[in-house]
C-alpha cells in the first residue's frame, strides 16, 4: 500500500471507539490519493483497524460503474455489480474484500469520507418527520437520500443527487443522510470531518433536548426560580409512562444519587397541577425537587447551574440502570427513609453536595 494512511487509521480508531457513533463492525471510512480509493475492508472494525484493514481501489473504474447498464432483475444486477466492484480493486492483496459501501465512498471527490450509523442520527433518518426536519435542523448544506435498495441502486441515487447539488450550489456536498441507514461526511482533512460531525451531532442533540419542551422548561423555571432543563434520557420513556413505572425511582438507591439528584424525585401525573405539586413537595421536603418526572412527557432537572444539571442527568440515567438491573436481581430495594434522612442531614454529605 503506497499511500500514507496514518490519518485515516487515526480517524477510524477515534470514532470507531466511541459507542455513541459506532457499534460492533459498523461504519466505514476511506481516503483518496492519486486516483486510488483506500476503503475499509468488509469484516474489520473501525475501533481497531490498522492500515492493513483497508484495500486499494481504482476510483475511475468505480465511477465508470455509474454509467453502466445493469440487469433490472435484483439478483442478476447485484451479482454483476459485485463482480465489477471486485474488479475495481487495485490492491496487491486481492484476498481482501472492500466494504459493500465502497462505491459510495468513491462518489465523493473529497480526500476523506466517514460513514457511520449513530443512534442520534438514525433517530432522524428513521423518523416520520426526518426528511423535513433534516433541513430545518441541519440547514440546506446536505442531501437526504430516501429509502432504497443498497448496493448499485443506492449508489445511483446518491450519484444523481450529488450531481444536482453540485449544479445548484456550485460546490461539493459534505453531508449525506441516508433514510433508515446513516450518514456520510466528506472533507479534505480529518479535522474538517470532525468539525462537521460535531456540528451535526451538536445540532441534533440540542434539538432533542428542547423540542416541544420549551414551554414546560420556562414554566418550571418561572415556578421555582431554578435553572430548568429537559433531560433526554432514553430510558426515561419507560419510567414516566405511569406512576407505577416511576415508583422505582422515587426513593434513592445510594448516597451518590442523593447528592446529585436529591433524595426524592417528584412525579407529577397528567391530571395534577404542576404548581401545586411543586409547592406541596417543597412544604414537605423543605426545598424543590432536583428531578421532576412529568407523566408521559419526560424527566426534567431543577438546579442552581448547568454543571449541577449535567450531574443530575448522569446520576438519574444511572438510577434508571440500577432500577433495571435490580429488577433482574429480584426487585428494587431503595435506601431506607431513616438512612436517607440521616444522609441528607449529615455534614460530610452536605459538604460534598456544596462541592458537586
Ligand atoms: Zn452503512
Amino acid at each position: 500500500m503506497m499511500a500514507d494512511l496514518a490519518n485515516l487509521v487515526e480517524m477510524s480508531n477515534k470514532h470507531g471507539r466511541n459507542p455513541e457513533l459506532v457499534l460492533a463492525g459498523g461504519g466505514n471510512t476511506s481516503y483518496k490519493k492519486d486516483g486510488v480509493l483506500y476503503v475499509k475492508c468488509s469484516g474489520t472494525s473501525l475501533g481497531t483497524i490498522t492500515a492493513d484493514g483497508f484495500t486499494a481501489m481504482d476510483i475511475a473504474k468505480l465511477t465508470a460503474l455509474m454509467e453502466k447498464d445493469y440487469p433490472a432483475e435484483d439478483a442478476a444486477r447485484e451479482a454483476a455489480f459485485l463482480t465489477d466492484v471486485m474488479e475495481a480493486r487495485c490492491d496487491e492483496d486481492l484476498s481482501k474484500r472492500p466494504s459493500v459501501e465502497a462505491l459510495l465512498h468513491s462518489l465523493f471527490p473529497q480526500a476523506y469520507v466517514l460513514h457511520i450509523h449513530p443512534a442520534l442520527v438514525n433517530g432522524l433518518t428513521c423518523s416520520r418527520g426526518g426528511e423535513k426536519l433534516a433541513e430545518e435542523i441541519l440547514g440546506s448544506q446536505m442531501i437526504w437520500i430516501p429509502i432504497c435498495r443498497p448496493g448499485y441502486t443506492l449508489g445511483k441515487l446518491c450519484n444523481e443527487a450529488m450531481k444536482v447539488y453540485r449544479q445548484e450550489k456550485g460546490q461539493e456536498v459534505q453531508v449525506v443522510l441516508l433514510q433508515n441507514h446513516g450518514i456520510f461526511i466528506a472533507a479534505e482533512t480529518v479535522e474538517e470531518i470532525d468539525k462537521i460531525l460535531d456540528d451535526v451531532m451538536g445540532k441534533l442533540e440540542a434539538y432533542v433536548r428542547t423540542e416541544g419542551k420549551e414551554e414546560l422548561v420556562k414554566k418550571l423555571h418561572a415556578l421555582t426560580g431554578r435553572v430548568a432543563e429537559y433531560l433526554p434520557i432514553r430510558e426515561a420513556v419507560h419510567f414516566v409512562s405511569s406512576r407505577e413505572s416511576a415508583e422505582a425511582l422515587l426513593k434513592p438507591f445510594t448516597p451518590d444519587h442523593i447528592v446529585y439528584c436529591g433524595a426524592f424525585p417528584l412525579f407529577v401525573s397528567g391530571d395534577e397541577d404542576l404548581e401545586t405539586a411543586l409547592n406541596q413537595f417543597k412544604e414537605k421536603q423543605g426545598d424543590y425537587p432536583k428531578i421532576v418526572l412529568l407523566e408521559k412527557v419526560g424527566a426534567f432537572a431543577l438546579c442552581q447551574n448547568e454543571k449541577e444539571i449535567k450531574n443530575a442527568e448522569l446520576l438519574l440515567a444511572d438510577a434508571m440502570k440500577v432500577a433495571y438491573y435490580a429488577e433482574r436481581f429480584g426487585g428494587v430495594l431503595p435506601m431506607t427513609d431513616e438512612l436517607t434522612y440521616f444522609i441528607t442531614h449529615w455534614e460530610a454529605e452536605s459538604y460534598r453536595k456544596k462541592q458537586a
